[in-house]
């Protein structure tokens, strides 16, 4: 297959989207922080701390990729996007972060990798095959918290289960986790919150 010329193909304009729209996640899930510790869910806090992390991680693995490609020192790309703005709650906050992260599983990320195999890019093309995992599980952690925070739920269960302070380890069951700690007195929004695990790897 006659690889189509990388300064001109759709899939470095891909590429520069996926780094965009890594780097603004990244940036809100940053921003997200300040919600999740006014409410003093400090384990949200360093899930979206964590979040916010991959999603710059994630940008620098598609701007790696143009760097590499690229012929000429330096290039300039237009790729025109539209990035939604929204006033939001922490719950609305997450909820809209599942929404994103189920699009950019189910539609951005399996258009980018059609078009970079048309454009004979395969390599690149795994890597946007790769984001689709990536994307689920951000999905699950999303729609989980966001589902909690809705139903008032974060540390509620309808049944006796485990729950873990993050902070020393302490474990004890319960249908709702401690207010503090019994060993460290640091408080419930530190305790873990346990996302429903899907097999992610086909054996
Ligand atoms: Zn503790």
């Amino acid at each position: 297959m006659n690889k189509v010329e990388f300064q001109n193909s759709e899939t470095i304009v891909n590429l520069c989207r996926a780094f965009l729209l890594e780097s603004q996640n990244g940036a809100r899930y940053k921003f997200m922080e300040e919600k999740t510790n006014k409410e003093k869910y400090c384990y949200l806090t360093q899930m979206v701390k964590k979040a916010s992390d991959r999603c710059f991680q994630e940008a620098k693995v598609f701007y790696n990729l143009i760097e590499e490609n690229i012929t000429d020192s330096s290039i300039e790309l237009e790729c025109n996007d539209v990035y939604p703005f929204r006033k939001a709650t922490l719950a609305e906050d997450f909820l809209y972060s599942a929404d994103e992260a189920s699009l950019a599983r189910d539609e951005i990320y399996p258009d980018y990798a059609r078009v970079a195999k048309e454009e004979g890019y395969i390599e690149i093309a795994n890597k946007f095959e790769f984001m689709y995992q990536i994307k689920d599980c951000l999905y699950m952690e999303m729609i989980e918290i966001a589902k909690r925070l809705e139903n008032n739920k974060l540390y509620k269960e309808t049944k006796s289960i485990k729950w873990k302070c993050d902070n020393c380890g302490y474990e004890n069951k319960g249908k709702e986790a401690w207010q503090k700690c019994p060993f460290c007195d640091f408080e419930q929004g530190h305790v873990i919150v346990k996302i429903p695990k899907k097999e992610q790897v086909e054996e």
